[in-house]
């Protein structure tokens, strides 16, 4: 509780926040909760919104939240544009210039990072942004049975510097409690881990390599990143291209289509483990997975001719575990992910590879590369 809100808005309307996700990893609903912890304990207003396309799990998401004073009305309902705090919850989406767009030395960011990424993140921080802090979100959920949303909201907290604890907890029960009371003590758990775990990164050698320092008491340190005295946003060179710029005639050859895009950042440490001994061919995964995970060919099964279920396409894999729940012999089994790097039956989509336009190293909006892409054992060209 080191940061005055009422210093905050001596200088500027409001506090803005972006999260900026993966569908899946529950920004929507950190960002409600987000929103409704301050109308209810914190006695601001607020409001938010999110943006998520299709609701496709693996799809990117983007959550804003304004906070103000309780007796300003809230007038604009546009993007954040110029956050204060930036909530980045798969740290693959770094990548994506526009993720950074907007920020400034004023803007705090959060990034949920598996263990021993800091160099690698270091390395790709834009340079003029304000402090910066990293959560090992994924493991924080794996080991409290929670989900990535509630550590980040226990990071968010601690982060923004004039959130309670309590309120964090108390806007976690009266959400999750509610809806989903067997899971709320496991997600109470990960809040607060990721109440003490958020650290800052360092730009010092020795933060590289996971020093930390303690959350700054102002908040506004800038001390993180080099570069950070630089007052302009970051310059974020993407195209934008709307009805007015858009190229004339151009051709998009992935019109709605999310064919070749790899869904495994947003997995949060879970995949299905393929038994194919077990397996009877039955095919129910296949009609029940929703991303064209699953390789089935012409093949014998105790001497008839079938289709025969050869393995699992992982680029598509989002983690849902929707097929280890239907299969009916447990041929596939939740495994997870840092166990299983080599994929016995990690079968690339055979149609894909007739094509020309057969995998780019694409994340789920075509921009970015899933640190899971990078560590998983994967041959191009089919054979596994
Ligand atoms: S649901 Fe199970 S048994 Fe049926 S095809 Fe899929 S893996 Fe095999
Ligand atoms: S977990 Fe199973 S159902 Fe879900 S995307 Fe992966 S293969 Fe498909």
């Amino acid at each position: 509780m080191g940061v005055n809100m009422d210093q905050i808005f001596e200088q500027q309307d409001y506090y803005g926040i972006r999260l900026e996700s993966i569908g899946g990893l529950g920004a929507n609903l950190c960002g409600k909760m987000v929103g409704e912890l301050a109308v209810r304990y914190l006695n601001l207003n607020s409001a938010g919104f999110s943006s998520y396309g299709s609701e496709k799990t693996g799809t990117p998401v983007k959550g804003y939240i304004r906070f103000c004073p309780p007796d300003q009305e809230i007038r604009v309902h546009s993007p954040v544009v110029n956050p204060d705090l930036l909530v980045i919850f798969h740290q693959a989406l770094m990548r994506d210039q526009s993720v950074w767009k907007g920020c400034s030395d004023k803007t705090n960011v959060i990034i949920a990072m598996d263990q021993g990424q800091e160099e690698g993140v270091m390395q790709n921080l834009p340079n003029n942004i304000g402090c910066c802090y990293a959560v090992n979100a994924r493991q924080i959920a794996m080991e409290t049975k929670s989900r990535i949303n509630v550590v980040m909201l226990g990071a968010m907290a601690k982060v923004m510097g004039f959130v309670e604890l309590e309120s964090a907890r108390q806007i976690c029960r009266d959400n999750l409690g509610r809806k989903y009371p067997s899971a709320l003590e496991g997600n109470l758990k990960g809040l607060e881990q990721g109440y003490e775990q958020v650290q800052q990164l360092s730009e010092t050698a020795s933060g590289i390599t996971g020093k930390v320092r303690d959350i700054c008491s102002d908040n506004k340190c800038g001390a993180g990143n080099p570069g950070s005295e630089n007052k302009n946003t970051v310059s974020v060179n993407d195209q934008e291209w709307g009805y007015a710029t858009a190229p004339i005639g151009g051709v998009n050859p992935r019109f709605g289509s999310t064919v070749t895009a790899d869904l495994s950042p947003s997995r949060q440490g879970y995949i299905p483990i393929f038994l194919k001994e077990r397996c009877i061919n039955c095919g129910l995964c296949d009609s029940t997975c929703p991303d064209m995970v699953f390789q089935f060919a012409k093949g014998t099964f105790k001497d008839r001719e079938m289709m025969v279920n050869q393995g699992l396409d992982y680029y598509h894999c989002k983690g849902c575990m929707r097929c280890v729940d239907v299969c009916p012999v447990n041929a596939l089994v939740r495994g997870t992910e840092a166990e299983n790097l080599d994929k016995k039956y990690f079968l690339p989509n055979q149609d894909m590879l007739r094509t020309p336009d057969h995998y780019v190293k694409a994340g789920p909006d075509g921009y970015i590369t899933s640190e899971s892409y990078l560590t998983e054992k994967r041959i191009e060209g089919g054979e596994v």
